[in-house]
């Protein structure tokens, strides 16, 4: 099949690539032919010669080779125009957003274009090595510590020296899913106190077992779905949550939230009149910014001081290790690749009654199929 890697259309946000030159070879194994657009990796330092020496070939004509692609691989949502100059019934496999790119949705259906929209993967164990959104959670979690910690005035250890004794820094994590118990472990190395909380209870030994403190609310009934995502909170959980997190922020140094609630809005978790009584010098992170944000007051990218306090949305935080995101994401689109691999016909073979495609897939045949999309494009 012919394979297509193109430069990210939002360059400037996004660093990663869908592609490193040891997948391409890989996928070159499996029958493929790989077509890189000119300089991909460059910023990465994967010259173009290395990738053709993975067998792959250099284009620089992207709209001359699109009619010809059976797969376009990339990391966020092509452009409009790109997915124009596909095939019919070409397959489309990257993060789509798909809950709020409508026009990305409605140009996939009207185009008969098949797509897989990384966010739908399932969280089961068979889809592990495929679960992009874990691998770029694990690495946001890790650079939410190490920008915390470089913002912050304090170091994280507790270092005795005959110059005096220093006490290790307290974080407080808030949301302890994938990146949350990340920036926990990452803390923890680093020699910080670490507290943290959730929602799902399930996840209090987990965050004792990396050493953290789980802080005990009793929200009530805080079920998660079927699909093992936290279901959003009532306003009544939230304030009562945010009242009793009051002690645990107050206490801490740094605070990084990662709150999500799956296709919604983030949780708003900390209000400027809970941002008012933290010490002076406190670090916050949200994570949860390309979704809403965690934090009132918090921007994408920039900082914002407020009350003594320094507040950083981390917008897209994989995107800042961006090698190591590549290498971890194009070994996702690997597996997903190779798993759906028919090697009698050297094809990738789109079942559609398949448990995780059939969960994953967004629009074939000028259908959408995963069944929350499929409701909500109906509501
Ligand atoms: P996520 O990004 O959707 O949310 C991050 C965390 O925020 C979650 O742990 C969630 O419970 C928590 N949260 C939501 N509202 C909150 C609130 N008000 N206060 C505090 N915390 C709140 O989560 P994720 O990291 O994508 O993980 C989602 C689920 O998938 C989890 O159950 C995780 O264990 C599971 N998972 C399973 C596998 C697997 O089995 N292979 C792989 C990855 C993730």
């Amino acid at each position: 099949m012919n394979i297509l890697v193109l430069k990210e259309s939002n360059f400037s946000q996004e660093q990663r690539i869908a592609i490193t030159p040891e997948n391409t070879k890989r996928l070159g194994l499996l029958g493929n032919q790989i077509f890189i657009q000119a300089g991909l990796g460059l910023h990465l330092h994967f010259t173009d010669e290395e990738f053709v020496k993975a067998g792959a070939k250099i284009i620089s004509d992207p709209q001359k080779i699109l009619p010809t692609v059976d797969i376009l691989l990339s990391v966020q949502k092509p452009a409009i125009e790109t997915l124009s100059l596909l095939k019919q019934e070409a397959l489309v496999i990257s993060f789509l957003d798909p809950y709020l790119e409508k026009t990305v949705v409605n140009k996939l259906l009207e185009h008969n274009l098949s797509s897989i929209s990384l966010e739908l993967m399932p969280r089961t164990t068979l889809a592990q090595k495929m679960d992009a959104l874990s691998s770029q959670a694990n690495l946001a979690g890790y650079v939410a510590v190490i920008t915390a910690a470089s913002l912050s005035p304090k170091i994280f250890p507790m270092m005795t020296t005959p110059a005096g004794t220093l006490s290790p820094a307290s974080v407080f994590v808030i949301g302890a899913g994938v990146a949350g118990l990340q920036a926990i472990a990452t803390a923890r190395r680093l020699g910080a106190k670490v507290e943290a909380f959730d929602t799902r209870p399930v996840v209090e030994e987990q965050v004792k077992s990396l050493g953290a403190k789980f802080l005990k609310i009793d929200l009530g009934a805080t079920d998660a779905t079927k699909e093992g995502y936290a279901k959003a909170l009532s306003q009544e959980q939230l304030e009562k949550q945010r009242i009793a997190m009051e002690k645990a922020c107050s206490n801490a140094d740094v605070i990084i939230t990662t709150a999500q609630t799956f296709g919604k809005k983030a949780p708003l978790l900390l209000t400027q009149k809970n941002l008012q009584s933290l010490r002076a010098g406190t670090i916050l992170i949200d994570l949860a910014i390309d979704s809403g944000g965690n934090i009132e007051g918090a921007k994408p990218n920039e900082i914002v001081e407020l009350f003594g306090t320094k507040i950083l949305g981390l917008s897209n935080p994989a995107s800042r290790v961006a090698l190591h995101a590549s290498q971890m994401y194009s070994s996702n689109l690997f597996y997903l690749l190779q798993h759906f691999w028919n090697k009698e016909e050297k094809k990738f073979h789109l079942n559609t009654s398949d448990e995780i495609l059939k969960i994953c897939l967004l629009t074939h045949k000028k259908e959408i199929i995963n069944g929350s999309v499929k409701k909500f494009f109906a509501s």
